[in-house]
């Protein structure tokens, strides 16, 4: 098992159902790993810290193949490893942790993404270089 950070490991962020639904490796290389581990230690370590309770990835790393199954656009940086969508148990918990990410973390995007049955999760990046702090409170997919 490869260790993140505290309390992340590295099998959070690449399993995935359609993947092995798919027999998809979905292997990431060093390079992605080491992004992953970046994303834990300037967002993901500090949020849940703050929260206190566990930080469900709903998605994090994708290989090329793994995200144009789930319909990624081909610029996703859940390719790279720079990505991770939070799992939310209700809407109110995602604008908490928007704030806390918005007001304590170096991001490059965060998007409050929704589907139209209300399913609703935080998607995270963070790059080494050229964060945009880019927010947007209301994405629908
Ligand atoms: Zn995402």
């Amino acid at each position: 098992m490869i260790q993140l950070t505290k309390h992340f490991y590295l099998s959070e962020f690449i399993r995935s159902g359609v993947a092995q639904a798919h027999s998809i490796g979905n292997t990431p290389s060093l390079e992605v790993v080491s992004n992953l581990q970046y994303l834990c230690q300037q967002v993901l370590e500090p949020l849940r810290l703050w929260a206190d309770c566990p930080i469900v990835i709903n998605s994090g790393y994708r290989c090329p193949e793994l995200n144009r199954l789930v319909g990624g656009v081909p610029s996703s940086q859940h390719q790279t490893g720079e990505a991770a969508d939070i799992r939310l148990p209700d809407k109110a918990t995602g604008q908490r942790y928007a704030e806390f990410i918005l007001e304590n973390c170096r991001f490059d995007q965060l998007l409050f993404e929704r589907t139209s049955s209300g399913t609703c999760w935080l998607h995270v990046s963070c790059k080494r270089k050229g964060n945009r702090q880019m927010f947007r409170p209301n994405v629908k997919v």
